[in-house]
């Protein structure tokens, strides 16, 4: 179970749905045999979720698919609770610490918390050994202090700021980050970009329109994108266009990439019209967007009913494929080992109950067929291969 944090500052308790007891007073048509289950649930999978998406998203209707992503329900007890997301990590990464996440020689990924505003029931890290709590001052220093020495660090891109979710913490936290980017710049001939990934803006976009404190620490942070979570066209309210264009507006110059990913989800966004809506009504905003990662889903987090086969993913970004570059997503497969992007027409080749993969930096993949979710499922599946690929440099870590 996640563990439950301090409320994040600029949020009103009551903005934040936490039993079931409180939800039934804006969903009354949860019986009280779905009540039973759910409360039973949150018990072993923490229920949280803003008020902002249970009126305004949520339908008071038991068959809105969106019930699922958001409601404890049954389907998170198939979970293993087995994956290790973070544990496959380049054997010679820039920094050594538990936040610091590097699977690419170009881009790390820091966990500043656990904490999101709502909790996805899909989350591939509710189970799992995550850093628990919130990042320190002291934490971040550790790490900077580290890259600013490595010998790495002119290989590194990119540091993503991801959870989580950063825009739940306190703005003094992304301030602090944003001095030790400063400072890091400093040693490096070329840019180390942040990127943020978040789903705030969905979740309570209230927190971001408005929030001086945070706005002014974000300005300082100068993110070069964002990398918004929405999964489906009900999401995209007016008021994620106005933390959108809050987000964007922070910067005189060099404005930041606005960019969607979202994963995939059998029922519920499965249709390249749902995914064509939903960018629809994200480009009918005041900002513009780019859709990013198309997501096969997580090998464990995601719910029974709701998991894919590669070739059903693969046959949603075909079917999205013939529109401009703008418009077309990468379709991703999320690894252990790191993501593997295939083409809208690239054969999959049935290798024996795998398929043979790729990550971006070369490094071989099995990816099992298995279409269902087999709870013996283990990462035993999807092993490494180096002896296929000598090169790859990837150690189990952590
Ligand atoms: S927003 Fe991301 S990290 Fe937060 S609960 Fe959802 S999937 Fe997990």
């Amino acid at each position: 179970m996640m563990p439950e944090l301090e409320t994040p500052v600029h949020t009103a308790p009551a903005d934040l749905i936490t039993s079931i007891d409180q939800l039934r007073t804006v969903l009354p048509t949860i019986t009280d045999a779905m009540a039973a289950t759910m409360t039973a649930i949150a018990q072993r999978y923490t229920f949280r979720l803003p008020r902002f998406y249970a009126e305004k998203i949520l339908l008071n209707d038991v068959n809105d698919p969106l019930w699922a992503l958001a409601l404890p329900n049954a389907g998170e007890l198939s979970d293993t609770g087995e994956e290790r997301w973070d544990a496959f990590q380049l054997a010679d990464r820039a920094v050594n610490h538990p936040r610091w996440i590097q699977k690419y020689r170009y881009e790390a990924l820091l966990r500043v918390t656990d904490f999101c505003s709502g909790l996805c029931r899909y989350c591939y890290l509710k189970n799992r050994d995550v850093t628990p709590g919130r990042i320190s001052h002291q934490e971040i220093d550790d790490m900077f202090d580290q890259a600013e020495t490595s010998p790495k660090r002119s290989e590194l891109r990119e540091i993503i700021l991801s959870g989580g979710d950063p825009l739940a913490v306190p703005p003094a936290v992304l301030e602090h980050v944003a001095l030790r980017m400063q400072r890091l710049n400093r040693t490096v001939a070329r840019r180390i970009t942040v990127t943020i990934h978040t789903r705030e803006p969905v979740w309570y976009p209230q927190r971001i329109i408005g929030n001086t404190a945070l706005h002014q620490a974000l300005k300082k942070l100068s993110p070069s994108s964002y990398i918004l979570h929405v999964v489906h066209p009900r999401e995209v309210t007016t008021e994620l266009h106005q933390a959108m264009l809050a987000l964007t507006e922070l910067a005189d110059s060099r404005r930041p990439l606005m960019m969607t990913q979202h994963p995939l989800f059998r029922g519920i966004n499965d249709d390249a019209s749902i995914i064509t809506d939903m960018y629809d009504r994200m480009d009918s905003g005041p900002v513009v967007f780019k859709p990013y990662y198309l997501i096969h889903p997580f090998p464990d987090g995601t719910l029974p009913q709701h998991r894919l086969t590669l070739p059903e993913s693969q046959k949603i970004l075909r079917d999205l494929a013939s529109a401009p570059g703008t418009r077309v997503p990468l379709l991703t497969i999320p690894t252990p080992m790191g993501k593997c992007v295939i083409g809208p027409y690239e054969q999959l080749v049935d290798r024996g109950g795998y398929y043979l993969l790729h990550t971006k930096d070369g490094v071989p993949v099995q990816y099992a067929i298995s279409p269902h979710y087999d709870p013996a499922e283990t990462r035993v599946h999807i092993p490494i291969m180096p002896e296929v690929h000598p090169s790859a440099a990837v150690s189990k870590a952590g």
